[in-house]
């Protein structure tokens, strides 16, 4: 099934993330903790491509089992900048194999060593070149983008930044997941300005749990997110006790998810990563909100 087939709901619909293993001897582990996920019948569930550490080679079996399985509609992310066109056509023909119609095309970070590089002749530069590419091989495919509520890390402004954005759902991208945030509001102004740019395509706001501290550096590094003085005080105080840790980072995801849909937004995509667990406290405590 399409995601942009589920987008169109007026109830609350949880979407789940994962990574692939990182070697062969984790992939058994990984796909039980995925499958665990599976169970809870989440509205579709993401696989990530060589992030979160994981290895590319894995994100097709990992996905194709979920949705064999577990008939979870899958997302197969994808991404093009460090490779070559003939790698990137070859994990596009083997998705179609596979039936997934859901990709989400994304660059990829810069690796460390290419960021002095002259970008001149890679295959692909941005985002929006795999896009044209998946959409000039199927024109059927689901095209999921990324998407950045306080602006990605590289863009010299906001402006610039939804320019750019709009220029990939030119490209035929069909709808779009942002990157965690910490404080709706955030989230709020953002879409307020995409849609007064013309980006009128259903956006999936990525909630990410944070169930212990260490995750909290992490999570600022990778992303830059903005911590609210609310979120920092959580940390401060529960920070060492990772029991409570964990209890108060899920109430404040699940918070942040209640709020999202007071204000009418429909899908969200939490960021759970391989944590059955995590995922489960989520659900458990939107149950009724839900209707599960
Ligand atoms: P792009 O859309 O290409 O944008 C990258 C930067 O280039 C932006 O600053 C943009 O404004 C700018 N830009 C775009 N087009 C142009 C242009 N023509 N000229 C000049 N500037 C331009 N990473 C992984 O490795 N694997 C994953 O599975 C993965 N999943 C992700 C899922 C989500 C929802 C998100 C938000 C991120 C994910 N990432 C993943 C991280 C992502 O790869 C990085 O954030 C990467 O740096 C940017 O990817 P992008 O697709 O957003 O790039």
């Amino acid at each position: 099934m399409k995601i942009t087939e589920i987008l169109n709901t007026e109830k609350l619909l949880l979407s789940f993330e994962v990574f692939p293993p990182k070697t062969e001897t984790a992939f058994e582990s990984v796909k039980e903790a995925t499958e665990e996920i599976a169970k809870l019948q989440p509205s579709f569930m993401s696989v990530t491509y060589g992030a979160g550490g994981g290895t590319s080679k894995y994100t097709l079996d990992i996905a194709k089992n979920i949705k064999d399985m577990y008939g979870v509609p899958t997302l197969a992310h994808l991404t093009c900048v460090s490779s070559t066109r003939e790698t990137v056509r070859q994990k596009i023909n083997e998705i179609e194999k596979s039936g997934i119609k859901n990709i989400m095309a994304l660059r990829g970070d810069i690796p460390e060593d290419l960021k002095n590089a002259d970008r001149s002749e890679w295959d692909y530069k941005y985002a929006v070149d795999l896009i044209y590419e998946l959409k000039s091989i199927d024109p059927d495919f689901c095209i999921g983008g990324a998407c950045y509520p306080e602006i990605h890390p590289e863009s010299p402004n906001q402006r610039e930044d939804i320019k750019r954005l709009k220029e990939k759902i030119d490209a035929g991208c069909d709808f779009l997941t942002t990157q965690m945030f910490f404080d709706n509001n955030l989230l709020y102004n953002f879409l307020y300005k995409i849609r007064e740019a013309g980006i009128t395509v259903p956006v999936i706001p990525g909630i990410m749990p944070i169930t212990n501290a260490k995750q909290v550096e992490r999570a600022v590094k990778l992303s830059g997110s903005f911590m609210p003085q609310r979120f920092k005080s959580l940390v401060d105080k529960f920070g060492s006790d990772p029991a409570a840790m964990k209890q108060a980072g899920i109430a404040y995801a699940t918070d942040q998810i209640i709020d999202l849909y007071a204000n009418n937004i429909t899908n969200v995509h939490v960021y759970s990563m391989n944590k059955p667990d995590v995922a489960e406290l989520i659900q458990r405590n939107l149950s009724d909100i839900l209707g599960k």
